[in-house]
Order: structure tokens, then sequence, then C-alpha cells
């Protein structure tokens, strides 16, 4: 069995046995000198909502049920000063752990890109069937072990948005030499349908789209896109298809997690586990309260969801550079034909479940 899904089966065992543990012994504390001290580097800057409250979570979770045995010290970018450099301290062990997105590294291992999101691809319900049910797991340990690192789901941020627009994307001609910020392959897909593709740091993002230096940009959804100030600057909101179910990744390095005795092996990944479901509820919850203040203050935000032409297109061109990929690559092709034929299965049964459900009942 591979060493990631080993705890999985377990976890409502796990937590069942030890609350029961601490609920018996009510002198129990959290406070003894820790056995295993660890450091965490995330992608994120300081006190970043959702994402790092995740990581947050864990590290917590990870001290109350070791007893303070294990405790795991959290650096975020403003510390390491590399967001985009976890995967390498990690493997490097100058970090036992990080958190971050598995699609940033496209450029250094094109075949971790498939654990985070793909454009058309599965939604976070059947996602995470695929992980932990689906041959996920053993194909993300699979693809991390050249790196040797271990990769757990770090929380899903649910559908995210298309984008913002200063302008309404009427039909192809609209897209041709647009400069949009949107990041990994689905930038490359948009590239092929002549949009100028560009990637920007979070912080200048706002003062970018003010300036016209872009004219779209997309962020996450309104969890995180009501503080970034999108909305009163750009008029159209589009609906996604390029991130249907953002997961984020806690990495570990093997050496490390593998010299752990059992118990804290399996406190960790439940922890990791209990944490990443956690910001998919989170997620969905912020996306509804800041889509609903969004709404009331600035009334005039048009939502549109991109011509179907245009949407065509885009399959065709996602599955054009998929294949090519796939032909010179046996790992990609290897993720890639996992992931088509568990969709195809999934979504069969979303088709007559909540797809159904919602297109039969939803109401304005
Ligand atoms: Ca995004």
């Amino acid at each position: 069995m591979p060493k990631t899904t080993r705890f999985h089966h377990l976890t409502i065992a796990l937590v069942i046995a030890l609350s029961l543990m601490f609920a018996g012994s009510a002198v129990s504390k959290a406070n003894a000198a820790p056995k295993y001290s660890w450091k965490l580097a995330m992608t994120w800057p300081t006190n970043f909502p959702i994402f790092g409250d995740a990581v947050q979570k864990m590290a917590d979770l990870v001290k109350v049920m070791s007893n303070g045995e294990m405790e795991i010290r959290i650096d975020s970018k403003n510390k390491h000063k590399a967001p985009l450099g976890i995967l390498d301290m990690v493997k490097g062990g100058q970090y036992e752990m990080g958190h971050s997105a598995s699609y940033y590294w496209k450029g250094k291992d094109v075949n971790l890109m498939f654990f985070t999101t793909m454009p058309f691809g599965m939604i976070a319900p059947e996602q995470y069937a695929w992980f932990y049910y689906g041959g996920g797991m053993e194909l993300m340990e699979k693809a991390y072990s050249r790196h040797h690192v271990y990769s757990f789901p770090g929380g899903n941020t649910g559908n995210q948005m298309g984008g913002w627009f200063q302008k309404e994307i009427k039909s192809e001609a609209d897209l041709k030499g647009l400069k949009m910020r949107i990041p990994g392959f689905a930038g490359e897909v948009l590239s092929k349908l002549g949009v100028v593709v560009t990637n920007i740091p979070a912080g200048e993002l706002y003062t970018a789209l003010e300036r016209g230096n872009i004219d779209a940009l997309e962020w996450v959804g309104p969890s995180l896109d009501l503080n970034m100030g999108f909305h009163k600057i750009a008029p159209y909101y589009y609906t996604g298809w390029h991130e249907p179910a953002t997961e984020l990744q806690f990495l570990v390095n093997q050496k490390k997690f593998d010299a752990l005795p059992e118990y804290l092996q399996a406190i960790i990944t439940t922890a990791m586990e209990l944490s990443a479901y956690d910001m998919y509820s989170r997620s969905m919850n912020d996306s509804a309260v800041n889509w609903d203040l969004i709404q009331k203050d600035y009334p005039d935000i048009k939502i549109r969801t991109f011509p179907k032409e245009i949407i065509a297109k885009l399959k065709i061109e996602n599955n054009k550079l998929l294949n090519e990929q796939a032909a010179k690559n046996p790992m990609f092709k290897e993720i890639l034909d996992s992931q088509r034929s568990y969709m195809k299965k999934v979504r069969n049964w979303t088709k007559i479940s909540d797809y159904a459900y919602l297109k039969d009942n939803i109401s304005e």
C-alpha cells in the first residue's frame, strides 16, 4: 500500500480513539517539551486567510493529537522569501514540510500540474474521489518520488471564477491581443486563441488592472477576490472553465516522514486530511458570504459565461496540448489517462445526481 494512503482509512477510528483518550484524561496537556520540532514553508504571506489558516489548523491538530510531542513551526513567504521554491526546500531538507500548489512547478516537472486542477477537469468532490479511491494518491506518490517528497491534498478552493474583465467577450475576436494574467496550463490554452498571457505577483495585480497594463485577470473566486478589490475596477466577472477544483498541496520530506514513529505519521496524515477538507468547506462559505457582499455594494457587476464557440475552441486546444505532451512523456500519459477515464465514470454519476438536482431545482 502506498505510504501516503496507509492511514487514510484509519482516520475516523483514530480521531475517535484520540477523542476518547483526551476526554478521559483531564490533566492531559499539550505543553510537554516537543520531541519533534519541524518547520513548514508555505507559499503564502503571513496571515493569508483560508490557505494560511488551513496550514495553522493542521499544525494545531498535530500538536494536540500528539499531546505536545510534535510541533510544526510555520514560515510564511515573508520569512523564507521563496514563495515558489517550496518543492526545492522540502526536497533539500531545509524544511520538513511545505504548503503550496503543485501546478507552480509545471516548468520544473510538468507531471506535477495534474494534482492541483486541470482545465475542464473534475470538480472538487469528483477529484477527492479520484485522489482517495480512484488511484490519484498512488499516481501523486509515484510522480513525486523522483523528488524524494510525499505529497498530500492540502485544501480545495472549489470552483474558481474565470476572471475579471474590463470588456465583455462576445466572440473569439475579442480575445485576440487581450492582455490577461492567468497562470498554469490554462494560460497556454488561452494563448492559442490569441490572448497575451502574463503572470504578475499578487501584490501588483490591482494596479496592473487599474492602469490598463492588463485587460483581465483571474485570481480565485469571491472567497479571496473580495479583499483584492477587483470588483471596484472591472465590471465583468466570468464563470470558470480553467480551475474547477484547485487543490493545494502539503509536501513532506520522504526521509523525515519515514523516520517518524508510526503513530506520529498517522497523526500528521490525519491532520493534513482534516484541515484540507475543512478548507474546502471554508472556501464555499467565504465565497457565498463575499459574493453576497459584492452584489450588495456593487450591483452593477455582471456575471458572464464565455460564448459556447469559445469554450468549444478552448476544449480542442486543451486536448491538443495534453495529447502532444502525452505522446512524449509516459508518466504524463499515465496520469492523463487515469484522470480522463475516472472523470468519464464519475461524471456519469454527477450528471444524474448533483447536476440533475441543480438543473431541475435551481431557482433565482
Ligand atoms: Ca486561479
